[in-house]
């Protein structure tokens, strides 16, 4: 399917596509069915260093922007895989690698890039908080060398496939600091050291496959020097790592969108109903053409909101954006494709359900639909506060 993004990355693309090639439909559906991790895929895309794609050489990584690693999230979803598997380890590394000190730098990225240390996970929701997350209630209070944690999280997903673990956790009182936004902070967890001695991680069942967790703290000590950057400044190195993510998380949506258009009209051509194929119906042509004049227009938005990341511009009102209009092209894409199919939409074997349950998700995480148009309308429009 022709496309009207950039051709600049076409050897990036055809590397990522031969290798997500080596793991077909049926790998993914096996996964998706028994609720298993991909481990020969994520294990082959870490050998290959694609998940170490923004970790600069000096680190031991590939020195490629948040465009390239867009690149991969897409590509790996538009082959038919779940990027939600492994993308925690390409916005989680923005936050150590453009707020961490040169000795965490020193200790954990060339590990992270060899693939002996993954860093798939970050814990900011909160069960009684939720999107309101300045008013968490996890408490890191320091004691000499080290901090003391208290409290819960949940939706944590890929703690059970990572060996470390972004923590956002209130050092000052919410009383006692001018703007909700201060008195947070961000520490490096070493799972080995924490689980079991203090953490306790417990397994959601959900809809999307996805490792996913409920972790509660009970006095967990974590040395001092795992801070990350200034204590206090927390949020804001969260927001960064955050508008990251959401760019990532459209690009995995344009993957998904471009997969449901290639099945649907794939489908469509093959299909014969009434002595034609199906897809010679207006009434099929149209919302299918709708939906990739959609896709296409958010991938212009992903690649704007790329630009400005890799050139340390703002660029807060675009990655959300392009997280809204991805997330709802592949949900529209996923809809059609669901409804081009039939009743056959509805068998595993054809892959179209699993993906339309998967790209679900992303109406609502990282970060939910109303929570970005609220962004836009307060930031980007000026409208009055609302929360
Ligand atoms: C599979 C999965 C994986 C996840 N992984 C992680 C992870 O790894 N780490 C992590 O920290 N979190 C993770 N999350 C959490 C995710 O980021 C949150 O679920 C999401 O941000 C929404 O928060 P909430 O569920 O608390 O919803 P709530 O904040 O309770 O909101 C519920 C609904 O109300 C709406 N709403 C709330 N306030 C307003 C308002 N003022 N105006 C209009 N509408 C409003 C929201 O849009 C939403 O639709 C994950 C979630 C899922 C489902």
């Amino acid at each position: 399917m022709k496309t009207s993004a950039p051709t600049d990355h076409d050897d990036l693309r055809q590397a990522l596509r031969a290798l997500c090639a080596e793991f077909p439909a049926d790998y993914h559906r096996r996964h998706g069915a028994a609720g298993t991790h991909p481990e020969d895929f994520i294990g082959a895309l870490t050998r290959a260093g694609w998940l170490a794609a923004m970790i600069p050489e000096d680190y031991g990584g590939s020195g490629l922007g948040l465009t390239e690693a867009s690149i991969v999230m897409e590509e790996i979803n538009r082959s038919g895989g779940n990027a939600g598997h492994c993308h925690g380890q390409m916005y989680n590394m923005g936050t150590l690698l453009r707020h961490g000190s040169e000795a965490q730098k020193r200790l954990y990225l060339p590990k992270i890039a060899s693939g002996a240390l993954r860093l798939q996970s970050m814990a900011v929701t909160e069960p009684t908080t939720g999107t309101d997350t300045t008013r968490l209630k996890t408490t890191a209070v320091r004691k000499g060398d080290r901090y003391v944690v208290s409290g819960q999280k949940v939706w944590i997903s890929r703690i059970q496939h990572s060996d470390l673990m972004i923590l956002l956790a209130r050092t000052t009182p919410l009383a006692e600091v001018k703007r909700k936004s201060q008195g947070l902070s961000v520490f490096l967890v070493e799972l080995k050291d924490a689980i079991g001695k203090g953490m306790e991680v417990r397994p959601i069942e959900n809809m999307v496959g996805h490792e996913t967790n409920e972790v509660f703290f009970d006095n967990l000590e974590i040395p001092a020097e795992n801070l990350i950057g200034e204590e206090g400044s927390g949020f804001r190195y969260i927001l960064d790592g955050l508008n990251a993510e959401r760019t990532l998380i459209a690009a995995e949506c344009i993957g998904d969108g471009y997969w449901f258009l290639d099945k649907a009209c794939a489908y469509a051509n093959e299909r014969v109903v009434f002595d034609r194929p199906i897809g010679q119906n207006q009434g099929i042509q149209f919302p299918l053409a709708r939906a990739y004049v959609n896709v296409e227009a958010a991938n212009l938005m992903r690649f704007e909101a790329c630009r400005r990341f890799d050139a340390h511009e703002e660029c807060g009102a675009q990655a959300n954006m392009a997280k809204l209009l991805a997330a709802d092209a592949s949900w529209q894409a996923a809809n059609e494709c669901l409804q081009v199919h039939g009743g056959f939409g509805f068998a595993d074997e054809y892959d179209v359900e699993r993906k339309f349950r998967e790209t679900r998700l992303y109406q609502v995480a990282p970060i939910s639909t109303n929570l970005i148009l609220s962004y836009v309308a307060e930031h980007v429009l000026g409208l009055p506060r609302s929360f």
